[in-house]
């Protein structure tokens, strides 16, 4: 059944990471993980129709071309769609991770049915992906969605796009655990939080945040709510742009709660013009952290059937 996966499998991505950083060999890496996919299956003479995949960066779906990836320095204009149809002999879609979220989002999850809406991942980085009128919209090369660097703070922190006060620079988990360890350091508080601020055996995380700031520390509250207050700040100028109705937020730090999400939800109805604020539902996802690679199977049997049926 649709957004139902028979058969989920996980493989150590660091390894691959080490072994093949870039060039050819890394084509052949991820051709070897869709074989042992399948190879795990339980179904009886699994054969693969398409592959679809989900990069966390910036892609080119129209052309399957990874031109950045977030968390392989070695990934740039790497040709990942032709490079792996090749060699797995099927037709491969590639895709960014917010993109297949945010399909996996419209078939299974919140958005289910919805023609207009903005998804929004919030994890060490921000993803986002345009749905307009019934479809992903990706924008020339694929350019198109990227939410996490419109700037917030005109003088705010440096981000790693070279810019400064982007919302990723203050949104992202590594933007609100610095803002706690300022704040603590300050003493102007007192605090609940118990993990270690300064050392590695336990380091501060987000979660840390989230369960401090639900016992009742102002301190966990200030930093997740300035946080929440930041994304609206991105979020009302978006949809002052786009005009859709549904917001729906993914990734770690929007489990942080009502602290983070109530937060967003205040400064979009205090910032985004009254119209545009009075019809945005902006929602969590409820589905887990296998959403990418749902999106990025769905994409790649939408594809398949349009070439079939
Ligand atoms: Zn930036």
């Amino acid at each position: 059944m649709v957004g139902h996966p028979l058969h989920t499998y996980r493989d150590e991505t660091a390894a691959l990471l080490t072994r093949a950083p870039r060039g050819p060999a890394v084509m052949a890496e991820l051709a070897d993980l869709a074989r042992r996919t399948v190879a795990s299956s339980p179904i009886p003479a699994a054969h693969p129709v398409a592959v679809g995949v989900a990069i966390s960066g910036l892609v080119d779906a129209a052309h399957g071309l990874c031109h950045v990836c977030a968390n392989i320095p070695g990934w740039r204009d790497l040709p990942i769609g032709t490079g792996l149809a090749t060699l797995l002999g099927v037709e491969v879609r590639v895709d960014d991770c917010a993109c297949a979220q945010a399909l996996a989002e419209e078939r299974c999850g919140v958005a289910r049915g919805a023609r207009d809406f903005l998804f929004v991942n919030v994890g060490i980085g921000i993803g986002a992906a345009l749905y307009i009128d019934g479809r992903l919209y990706h924008g020339p090369g694929g350019l198109a969605g990227e939410l996490g660097h419109i700037t917030v703070d005109e003088d705010g922190p440096a981000c790693g796009c070279g810019n400064r006060g982007c919302a990723e620079a203050l949104v992202g988990a590594p933007a609100i655990v610095r803002r706690a360890r300022e704040l603590l350091a300050t003493h102007t508080y007192g605090s609940l939080i118990t993990a270690d601020v300064d050392g590695d055996s336990a380091p501060l995380r987000v979660e840390h945040l989230a369960a401090s700031a639900a016992a009742g520390d102002k301190l966990a509250f200030r930093v997740l709510n300035e946080a929440g207050e930041h994304l609206g700040v991105a979020i009302a100028a978006a949809l002052n742009l786009l005009g859709s109705p549904l917001v729906v937020l993914g990734g770690g730090v929007v489990g942080a709660g009502e602290p983070f999400l109530g937060a967003v939800q205040r400064t979009v109805r205090l910032r985004a013009l009254p119209p545009v604020a009075r019809q945005a539902r902006i929602v969590p996802s409820v589905l887990d952290d296998h959403a990418a690679a749902l999106g990025a199977g769905l994409a790649a049997l939408d594809h398949y059937l349009s070439r079939v049926v």
